[in-house]
């Protein structure tokens, strides 16, 4: 038995002010990560810190046109808002096709983006695990990696980034803006996810105590267009194996705009920028499509059983791409 010491403060300052106090300390929205982690021993905060009460639920238009979203709105809210559904159709898809109805319920957009991995190793708490326990090695290298990355990859960790939503919000150039012992500030979520390296146990650039408040979604005509193809062992309630997030604006038959994003494959959230580079400007073919998967890909580092993600990659980017293309249609 460890106690577990629980506070619920009433405002943002407080919540900061509590957690940047005390270093075994963690902020708790829905709790559908956090409470797992300290249950399994992998998280062993000393003090909850529940920010159900903060006024950070809100969807909000922006001037200009883009959406602010409010770091507690629920998963499920968000999924089924006008203005997502309408102008983010790829953020509302990836949102539904994650976790479960009764999970989307209670999870929160803050919380979706700081999830941890789905690495088995990592979860287990007992083997060895850079990401879990600093320099005890990578148990996934030589192990059993069939859902591991490919992309973005390091010595030290393979370990995929496993949020559905943070997928289409890369593709979207959102950002987070977050409030902690610091001040404000905005990070673009490209930059909020750091690669494992050398220091696989960091994930993200926030500091301790520093409080994600909202997420904004810039205007961008072209994601109207957008959708979110997810590719898994099951159905439903499974995480990826592969996903893209998709948009394309065709001009008299020119990629004019496009937009890509990679789930699964990548230790983070993966924009597909060699393949937006190569598309735009050029004939909006599947033959071109395949040619800037397969540049996308050529870093590919693959171990004994996840070699497949890239061909399964590929074909998903042409999929993605060719029914972003045609409205939708998968
Ligand atoms: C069975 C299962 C299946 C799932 N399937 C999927 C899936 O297919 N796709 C997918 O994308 N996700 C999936 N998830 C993950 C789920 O989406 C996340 O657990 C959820 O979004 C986390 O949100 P939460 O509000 O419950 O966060 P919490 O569990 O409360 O917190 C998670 C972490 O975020 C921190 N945190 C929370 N809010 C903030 C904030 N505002 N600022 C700073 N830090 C914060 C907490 O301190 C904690 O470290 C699944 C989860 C489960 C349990
Ligand atoms: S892949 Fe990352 S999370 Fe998994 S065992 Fe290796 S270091 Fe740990």
């Amino acid at each position: 038995m460890r106690p577990l010491s629980y506070t619920r403060p009433q405002s943002v300052n407080d919540a900061i002010a509590i957690v940047s106090a005390n270093p075994s300390s963690s902020f708790l929205a829905g709790g559908t990560t956090e409470v797992d982690l300290v249950r399994l021993g992998v998280a062993h905060p000393d003090l909850l810190v529940d920010i159900n009460e903060l006024p950070l639920a809100e969807l909000e238009e922006m001037p200009g046109g883009g959406l602010r979203i409010g770091a507690l709105a629920r998963m499920s809210d968000v999924a089924r808002a006008q203005s997502v559904m309408e102008r983010y159709p790829a953020m509302s898809e990836a949102l539904l096709l994650g976790a479960s109805e009764q999970l989307r319920n209670m999870a929160s957009i803050g919380g979706n983006l700081r999830q941890r991995v789905r690495c088995p190793y990592f979860r287990d708490n007992v083997s060895p695990c850079n990401k879990r326990e600093p320099g005890t090695g990578c148990s996934a290298l030589e192990g059993l990696n069939r859902g591991h990355a490919i992309l973005g990859t390091s010595e030290h960790c393979i370990a995929t980034h496993p949020s559905d939503v943070a997928v289409a919000l890369v593709a979207f150039d959102a950002v987070v803006r977050t409030v902690g012992p610091s001040g404000p500030r905005e990070i673009a979520i490209e930059d909020f996810y750091l690669l494992p390296g050398d220091t696989p146990e960091a994930e993200h650039q926030l500091e301790h105590g520093e409080l994600i408040a909202a997420i904004e979604l810039p205007p961008l005509e072209v994601a109207r267009g957008s959708l979110y193809l997810k590719v898994r062992d099951r159905q439903s309630y499974e995480f990826a194996l592969v996903s893209v997030a998709a948009a394309l604006e065709v001009r008299e038959g020119v990629i004019a705009d496009v937009r890509l994003a990679l789930g699964g494959v990548g230790t983070k959230p993966w924009r597909a920028r060699r393949a937006e580079a190569e598309l735009v400007g050029a004939p909006a073919t599947a033959a071109e499509f395949a040619s800037a998967a397969a540049l996308e890909l050529e870093p590919a580092d693959v171990r004994e059983h996840n070699a497949f993600k890239v061909e399964l990659a590929k074909r998903a980017i042409v999929r993605g791409l060719t029914s972003a293309m045609s409205g939708g249609a998968r």
